[in-house]
């Protein structure tokens, strides 16, 4: 089968969706989920299930047959990531899969933010579980911006930290869609790919483009970083991702989410979604 974790997420969501319309039959197709309830309607369409938490080793068991090829998707629990990680990898070469493709982070080994260190260190245990792998080094989402936009709207200012960092940020959609080439096509065997977007873009860019859509009046306000994360846990951020957020912006500031490889074009086959277009479909709601 082909194996998708982190199923009912945004991402494992588009990347059952694009199996399915490439024409892997549902009964090829398994969906590795911790709450059965949230997969009903993949059940429904003939997606097999099967139920584990990657903090529960022990669940992990039954999440993984000989032959399988298995999409990997990062956990959503920041800190957390490395034992699960390495639960999720133990229990897949202990069944024998045949190929584990793991979303990490745009620079691999190189990523010098806080965020990628535990996908920096699972990189390194699938490197050591000796599994036949590929890295999909996934960039940033246009959706972590335009997914906030009410809180621009509202104010009339994008407010971060990034200086004229410049960010090649994709669509969710491209991100999965990549995956849905690697699970189903050859060749990718060892193989990293380095995904973002084929434009990338500043925050003063990106303000003027809210704007010129929205027809409001939308600046770039670069605050220092202090002041970024006062603003972040004053909206009711937790501290410890507030502070994520805005090492995330240093690193934009640095140039680290900039890279516009052409992996992500040449794996999908067509040219990444531009950010406008997530810009509109944000603002159409
Ligand atoms: P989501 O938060 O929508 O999905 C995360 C998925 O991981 C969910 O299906 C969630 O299950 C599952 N998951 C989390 N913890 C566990 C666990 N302990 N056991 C089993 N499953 C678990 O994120 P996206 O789909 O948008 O993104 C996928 C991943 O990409 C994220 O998890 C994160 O690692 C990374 N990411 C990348 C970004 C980027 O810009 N490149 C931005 C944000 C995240 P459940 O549905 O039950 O909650």
């Amino acid at each position: 089968s082909i194996v998708v974790t982190g199923a009912t997420g945004n991402l494992g969501r588009l990347v059952i969706e694009g199996l399915l319309a490439a024409g892997v039959p549902a009964a090829e197709v398994a969906a590795v989920v911790r709450d059965k309830d949230k997969a009903a309607d993949l059940a429904e369409r003939g997606v097999e299930l099967r139920v584990a938490d990657y903090s529960a080793p022990e669940t992990l068991r039954g999440a993984f047959a000989a032959g399988d090829r298995v999409l990997l998707i990062s956990g959503s629990e920041v800190g957390q990531r490395v034992p699960q990680h390495r639960a999720v990898i133990d229990a897949a070469r202990e069944a024998g899969v045949a190929h584990l493709t793991y979303t990490g982070i745009l620079g691999g080994p190189d990523a010098d933010f806080d965020l990628a260190a535990e996908h920096k260190v699972t990189e390194r245990l699938i490197l050591d579980s000796g599994l036949p792998y590929t890295f999909l080094r996934n960039g940033w989402y246009h959706e972590n911006y335009t997914e906030h936009l009410a809180p621009v709207l509202a104010h009339g200012a994008v407010v971060a930290s990034a200086g004229e960092g410049r960010v090649a940020s994709a669509a969710r959609a491209d991100y999965a869609a990549a995956a849905v080439a690697v699970l189903t096509g050859e060749g990718h065997e060892g193989k990293a790919y380095e995904l973002s977007g084929d434009v990338a873009w500043s925050m003063t860019e990106y303000a003027a483009e809210v704007a010129r859509q929205s027809g409001k009046d939308i600046a770039y306000t670069n605050v220092p970083a202090e002041q970024h994360l006062a603003i972040l846990t004053g909206a009711g951020v937790p501290e410890p991702m507030a502070a994520i957020l805005v090492d995330v912006d240093a690193a934009i500031a640095r140039g680290r989410l900039a890279g516009t490889s052409g992996d992500l074009a040449r794996l999908i086959g067509r040219p990444t979604t531009p950010l406008a277009d997530a810009v509109s479909a944000a603002l159409r709601g």
